[in-house]
């Protein structure tokens, strides 16, 4: 069963608090959203990877906004070095676990949204054990072993895959789904030697960067969840914060694409080692 049909089925069953009612009024009058939209967030389950840079904005507005069970998987705790960027966690939770330090403010954002700690790295022996309740999945850590990982588990599983990714001054979006569009080893079959890429130390990264890209993120969510507008499905969102401009890339289905092409050879779960995984 697809996410979007568990979604419809869950939805209807939906009832609201005279706060919550009050709460989300501003999304309630609008015509593409109303009521039902409302229902299908409370209704949807989504599970967020990491808890930092892309992590912040978007755990922060898919809980205002109202998503009824976010999952969050981190094993990190706050440092003094995430705090220019990662807006979730406070001065105060430094050297604290990051998913307390993120659940903490989230429950001030909106206490109605529940939320499910995995306080433990994503991995081949755990990831579909994680996300086997969850209807779409949400990469904020922006890493290669993840990313892989994160691509082949929604493939095979048939879970939508919000994708963001940041580097100094750029960062990218899109939505990968194997079953209506390509997915990110459509793109790049295999990750990179570790060697030739930057380590997140040499990276640097804008610190209000994030923001905007997982911001973007946020919106594909409650996009895909409520059913409206036009998906990032097939189309990379490329972002330059020196010369503020977007660009859209098209991305196409590749059908000789090791994990969702017509021939398949990659069917089980892959740790790649070797790379920074903060
Ligand atoms: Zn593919």
């Amino acid at each position: 069963m697809s996410f979007l049909s568990a979604i419809n089925e869950r939805f209807g069953n939906i009832s609201f608090s005279n706060e919550e009612i009050k709460r989300y009024g501003r999304h309630l009058i609008m015509p593409e959203f109303t009521l039902a939209g409302q229902q299908k967030l409370k209704a949807a389950r989504v599970l967020t990877i990491g808890t930092g840079g892309l992590g912040s904005p978007l755990l922060a507005y898919l809980t205002a906004a109202g998503v009824g069970k976010i999952g969050l998987v981190d094993y990190d705790t706050v440092d003094y070095s995430n705090l220019h960027r990662q807006i979730i966690h406070k001065s105060r939770n430094v050297g604290k676990p990051k998913i307390a330090s993120a659940i903490e403010t989230m429950k001030e954002i909106n206490p109605f949204v529940q939320v499910e700690a995995f306080e433990t790295s994503f991995r081949s022996d755990n990831a579909m054990e994680i996300a086997k309740d969850y209807d779409i999945v949400v990469d904020g850590t922006d890493n290669f072993p993840t990313r892989y990982l994160v691509n082949d588990l929604c493939v095979l599983t048939g879970k939508p895959n919000v994708y963001g990714s940041i580097f100094r001054f750029e960062g990218q979006a899109t939505v990968f789904w194997g079953e209506k569009g390509p997915c990110y080893r459509c793109l790049f079959p295999e990750p990179p030697e570790p060697g030739t890429v930057p380590s997140c130390a040499e990276g640097g990264v804008l610190g209000v960067l994030p923001g905007i890209i997982g911001v973007i993120q946020a919106i594909e969510t409650v996009k895909l969840i409520t059913g409206i507008g036009e998906p990032l499905i097939g189309r990379l969102l490329t972002y330059d914060s020196l010369k503020m401009k977007f660009r859209e890339l098209k991305l196409r289905k590749d059908p000789n694409c090791p994990v969702c092409g017509k021939h398949p050879t990659i069917t089980s779960y892959i740790d790649y080692e070797g790379f920074c995984t903060i």
